[in-house]
């Protein structure tokens, strides 16, 4: 029989306990990273340094790890050449994917180098707390993005409008409904027993608060099970199906499968093809700096518990 992916409705104690321990080790990266990450820190140092800590801590990475700078709301991950480093003053999000078993905790911080933003960070932490806080089963998705968006407004800041929380799903990070972080329509509910990330984005008030797709991608995952014609794609597609199921992975991880110069082309093939999906990395639409803050919550019946 083949085990179920994607939402899971009922979790039963054995469910809860891998949710628990993916959270543990989610929570205790992202602190380690909070501590560590200096400006001047070759970038693919540091999504080397959390990937590896998750897997010496009984843990799988569940997506690349992000290290997304400034404008950069969300979804830069290392190419296996970056030479890019941690800027002097700049604002960095480092979000964090854990899975034990496919059961994913998804969690981030965002890392202030220059206190004339450490506003901006403050009140993305404040708007999370308050979310995880108005959770409970029967909310509205509605009220809850209204919540936020008040929380964040009042504070002098605005919401990106078109980034939200989710649903999180076996071997599926964006599974099922959406946490928006505005006020939005909607007539879904929050639910007993399923498990949320929950993350709002924040910039300053006079950016647009929207993210737009940059022409670049680092982070892919799976889209079709479909066998290519060429035999160097189906191998290649096989070894990311094996490896990595229907999680977003990096091109960094496809070292084990051989050197660049053999997989180059199986690659492109599968991205043209379309058997692979890409993320684009997402930037905030008029160069506003970006905040995040990102906890994964179970809904139990007085409210959210948090598992990261
Ligand atoms: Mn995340
Ligand atoms: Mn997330």
């Amino acid at each position: 029989m083949r085990e179920p992916v994607g939402v899971v409705v009922m979790l039963s104690a054995e469910v809860m306990e891998k949710y628990r321990r993916a959270g543990e080790i989610a929570a205790k990266v992202r602190e380690e990273m909070r501590r560590t990450v200096r400006e001047g820190m070759p970038i693919i140092e540091v999504c080397e340094r959390a990937e590896s800590l998750i897997v010496s801590l009984g843990g799988k990475p569940a997506f690349p790890c992000n290290v997304s700078i400034n404008d950069v709301a969300a979804h830069y991950t290392s190419p296996p050449d970056d030479e890019g480093e941690i800027p002097e003053n700049s604002v960095v999000k480092i979000d964090i994917g854990v899975h034990i078993d496919g059961y994913i905790a998804d969690t981030a911080a965002t890392i202030c180098f220059d206190p004339n933003h450490e506003r901006l960070v403050e009140v993305s932490e404040g708007a999370l707390k308050m979310a995880v806080k108005i959770i409970r089963p029967g909310l509205s998705i509605a009220r809850f993005g209204l919540e936020v968006q008040r929380f964040i407004k009042s504070r002098g800041f605005k919401p990106i409008s078109n980034l939200t929380g989710h649903q999180v799903g076996r071997y599926l990070i964006h599974a099922g409904k959406v946490l928006p972080n505005v006020s939005q329509m909607s007539i879904s509910k929050i639910r007993l027993g399923e498990v949320y990330a929950v993350e709002p984005f924040v910039t300053y008030p006079e950016a647009a608060g929207i993210v737009k797709n940059s022409p670049e991608a680092f982070i892919f995952r799976l889209a079709k099970r479909k066998s290519p014609k060429e035999a160097e794609s189906r191998r290649l597609l096989k070894f990311i199906e094996s490896n990595f199921r229907t999680l977003p992975f990096a091109e960094r991880w496809l070292r084990n499968y051989g050197s660049r110069s053999e997989y180059r082309r199986a690659f492109s093939d599968l991205i043209s093809g379309r058997y692979l999906m890409s993320y684009p990395v997402f930037v905030e639409a008029s160069g506003g700096l970006v905040a995040q803050s990102e906890h994964t919550v179970v809904v139990e019946k007085d409210g959210a518990s948090l598992l990261t």
